[in-house]
């Protein structure tokens, strides 16, 4: 047997609706309220009650899959999914089996050998769980748990990904870009913190001389864990563990555990359940699910723009890869960039500015582009004065610090502070020439090839006129007064 393995990795993504109400009920769809306040006896699973599927649930989901390249299915079922747990009060949770609502889509993620689809095989809807809360650190040594059914009943989307990612980084890749992705879609508060999207990674280690079916391979799921960094640690962890196993000759054990955030280990939790220990069956209360055709054309229509569109136009308006980037990933920030393109059509200038003066203030106050302290006519007055030569890029960042302090605007600022770039000339030649009398040991290193000594020039004819010297102006007539020396 090898010694070489190929790290497969599956995951799945459970993803709560933001609807108004329930899967099943009309309680209120609203997290953070007092326990056991947004529960109906459809929900309690008190006997004799019938669910009625939630129509904003359906159409959320089906623009989730759509977003994600499946084909939605015309029909699909719910089943029963029997499991006992004290969160589960009716003892099965109404889940999609072997009809679910959609099929075979995909992610792109970007690797460091291009970009690659990474296959979505399926998704389901289904109704969350309650919560426990366990009296105690852990469940071992809890006094005893209380139980909240508020989330019992809420929608949920699980995507299940196809076996095709090959490391922790391209786990982690695949789920920045699925929650962009659904971000756009605003049909979830994704928080893995607080749960609206929470991600089980399926880890196994394929040695490359296997020829059998990956559904063969023993797999170990990782449940429920709290973040993007955490689903990596995990994952890292769970295929060092995996790797020691086999080369020491042991057997991995099919099982699903869980993640241990301070040491960054995974622990064993249970034997996984097979597919058949669920015992699913059709829910006989609800009918089949049934999309017509002109109902999914609406869902279609109603999809917004998506990230790779917006990159495709990033890349229209020549905006570089790597900052388009940034924008993709802040929805805020590329619709505050938009605002100041349309009133400074130059697209580099303002690119390069919000991307790094502007979000170094907004990062460093602790401010979101959601509610942005300087508008964007704000930020565009300023680029303005840049352009028209009133300021050096050095003057607008002092002004743009003020203008974050003060509230003030830009030409406030300027015309406050006497800030007025020096183009004159005459003025800077004065200057440039008394600083090259004053430092002949530097005029004579430049002129001995040192090309840094030039920067030292240009930095004391800054430094006389308080940074309001035109920098370009001054470098040309430095090289101009030198030449005479040579
Ligand atoms: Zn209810
Ligand atoms: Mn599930």
């Amino acid at each position: 047997m090898t010694n070489q393995y190929e790290v497969v990795i599956g995951l799945e993504v459970h993803v709560e609706l933001k609807t108004q109400t329930k899967l099943f009920c009309g309680c209120a769809n609203a997290f953070g309220q007092d326990p056991n306040s947004q529960t109906c006896p459809v929900c309690l699973g008190m006997p004799g009650v019938l669910p009625v599927l939630n129509g904003e649930a359906v159409a959320l989901a089906t623009r989730a899959a759509l977003a994600l390249h499946c084909t939605v299915n015309s029909h699909s079922k719910f089943d029963r999914k029997q499991y006992f747990y004290p969160d589960l009060p009716k003892a099965y949770q109404i889940s999609q089996y072997d009809q679910p609502l959609a099929e075979n889509g995909h992610v792109t993620i970007q690797t460091s050998i291009g970009k690659r689809d990474i296959g979505i095989e399926r998704i389901h809807m289904e109704e969350d769980a309650g919560k426990l809360n366990h009296l105690g650190q852990r469940l071992g040594d809890a006094e005893g748990s209380l139980v909240d059914l508020n989330r019992a009943g809420v929608p949920l989307i699980e995507i299940v990904s196809r076996p095709e990612m090959h490391s922790p980084e391209e786990a982690r890749q695949y789920l920045v870009e699925l929650r962009t992705i659904l971000s756009y879609l605003e049909i979830s508060d994704l928080r893995m913190e607080e749960g609206s999207m929470r991600c089980d990674a399926n880890v196994s280690l394929r040695p490359l001389d296997y020829t059998g079916s990956l559904a063969d391979l023993p797999r170990v799921e990782i449940k429920n864990v709290n973040s993007f960094r955490n689903v990596q640690r995990g994952i890292e962890f769970e295929i060092g563990r995996q790797r020691q196993l086999l080369q020491t000759g042991q057997r991995i054990v099919k099982e699903t555990r869980g993640f241990d955030d301070a040491s960054g280990s995974t622990y064993s939790q249970r034997s996984k359940e097979e597919a058949n220990d669920y015992r699913y069956f059709p829910e006989p209360d609800l009918p089949p699910l049934v999309l017509s055709e002109t109902w999914l054309q609406d869902q279609r229509e109603a999809l917004p723009q998506l990230p790779d569109e917006l990159r495709q136009y990033l890349a229209q308006r020549g905006v570089a890869e790597r900052d388009a980037e940034v924008l993709v990933q802040d929805l805020n920030l590329y619709h505050y960039w938009a605002q100041v393109v349309e009133l400074v059509p130059d697209v580099r200038l303002v690119t390069n500015w919000l991307l790094s003066d502007y979000s170094r203030l907004v990062n460093a106050k602790g401010l979101s582009f959601a509610a942005p302290k300087v508008n964007a006519g704000g930020l565009a007055s300023l680029l303005s004065l840049i352009i028209s030569g009133t300021l050096s890029g050095k003057m607008a960042k002092e002004v743009l610090e003020t203008m974050f302090e003060t509230g003030e605007t830009a030409e406030a600022v300027v015309k406050r502070l006497g800030l007025i770039q020096i183009t004159d000339h005459n003025a800077i030649k004065e200057i440039v020439s008394a600083v090259v009398t004053a430092n002949p040991a530097v005029v004579q290193d430049f002129l001995s090839g040192k090309e840094k000594a030039l920067a030292f020039l240009v930095g004391q004819v800054m430094k006389q006129t308080k940074g309001q010297a035109k920098p370009d102006l001054v470098n040309a007539l430095l090289r101009e007064v030198l030449a005479t020396y040579a």
